[in-house]
């Protein structure tokens, strides 16, 4: 167990006469035992971090720590880390078992029964204690993934490190692992980056979760108050599903002007958006109040284009001057194609972005 730092971390990659900044100073540490997931879309430079944080790529500039060291120009091997791939990465003429102890054997000086120990108490963990004499051909993707968490877990290393682990998985046995692996994780007290392009897996695993845009870290912060408090428009618009509408607007004498609504501000929130002239108004399709009913002050009208029913829940996607937004509502069973609804944003709920 060990607290992990990343101190302004940067990599560039040289591609012929173009250079590639794939992380940006990325600056952030994890406490001991701290699950951070490390989220942003394909390409945002997740796994050049992770990688240097292994030891598998160089550092161009900054340092990494575990506890108080630097391990910069250590080998991966004596990083004390273990790492987790999507494609589990399992040796495919080995067995389980000699998966698992492989790393034991070639890192450590323990002597076989040790390790013969570790790996079964271990296997008896992931419930793969049936499956340790079989190659990993003859299992399934979920079993092969089982094997890759306890390799990594048998070493009982000071990091984690995981890059996209389930994303292999098909959508049912991927909800039931990261559950397991959260709980796993909370049992080990293991400091864990775990990566992912899934905003939801990040909301639903992390202690904290750090989203990353074009190499450059956006905002590290708990699920929750990324999802309430998002640091800038990229994060609003990333996190949470389906994603916070946006709507321009010009400010004038304290409302939010748009070509078929003003919506009066409180003279707090207007004083905020002095010297604005435009601004991006943004609201989670849950915090919009909607009815059918001709609405008090403050009501935008809207046409509604496609319902869907979730069960619990209805999606309602309304078109304001030709713009389709999104609103979440309980009970949508009496909406339908062009009917005309009222909105309202309740303005407790509303984010202020810059206009770009
Ligand atoms: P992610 O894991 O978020 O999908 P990556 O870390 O794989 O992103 O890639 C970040 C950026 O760095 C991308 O623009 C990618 O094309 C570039 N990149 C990654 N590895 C290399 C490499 N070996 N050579 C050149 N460019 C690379």
């Amino acid at each position: 167990m060990a607290q992990l730092a990343l101190d302004n971390l940067v990599k560039t990659f040289s591609d012929g006469s173009d250079e590639v900044v794939a992380v940006d100073t990325v600056d952030m540490s994890l406490n001991d035992g701290e699950f951070l997931v490390l989220v942003g879309p394909s390409g945002c430079g997740k796994s050049t971090t992770l990688r240097m944080v292994a030891g598998l790529e160089t550092v161009t500039e900054g340092d990494i720590l575990i506890g108080d060291e630097s391990v910069i120009g250590t080998e991966p091997r004596d990083r004390d880390i273990a790492m987790v791939f999507q494609n589990y990465a399992l040796y495919p003429h080995m067995t389980a078992k000699e998966n698992m102890s492989f790393g034991l054997k070639m890192t450590t000086d323990l002597d076989t029964e040790t390790i013969e120990q570790r790996v079964t108490e271990t296997a008896e963990m992931m419930g793969i204690e049936d499956l340790l004499d079989d190659p990993p051909k003859e299992l399934s993707g979920g079993q092969q993934q089982r094997v890759a968490l306890g390799r990594a877990i048998v070493r009982d290393p000071a990091v984690f490190l995981m890059d996209e682990p389930l994303s292999n998985l098909d959508a049912k046995l991927r909800t039931k692992m990261r559950t397991e692996l959260k709980s796993l994780q909370n049992e080990l007290d293991v400091t864990t980056i775990y990566v992912t392009h899934d905003q939801t897996e990040a909301m639903t695993m992390g202690d904290r979760i750090a989203i990353l845009d074009d190499g450059v870290l956006q905002q590290v912060g708990t699920p929750l108050e990324c999802y309430h408090r998002p640091a800038n428009r990229f994060v609003a618009g990333f996190i949470g599903s389906p994603s916070m509408n946006f709507i321009p607007a010009a400010v004038e004498d304290g409302s939010l002007v748009h070509r078929e609504f003003t919506y009066a501000l409180s003279a707090e929130t207007a004083a905020q958006l002095d010297g604005y002239e435009e601004v991006i108004l943004g609201v989670r399709p849950e915090d919009i109040q909607l009815s059918t009913a001709t609405g008090p002050e403050q009501t935008v009208t809207a046409t509604v284009d496609v319902v869907e029913p979730l069960g619990d829940l209805f999606h309602v996607y309304v078109t304001i001057d030709g713009q389709q937004y999104t609103v979440t509502v309980e009970d949508g069973s009496n909406l339908g194609n062009g009917v005309t609804v009222g909105l309202r944003f309740p303005e407790d709920a509303i984010h202020l972005f810059d206009a770009d």
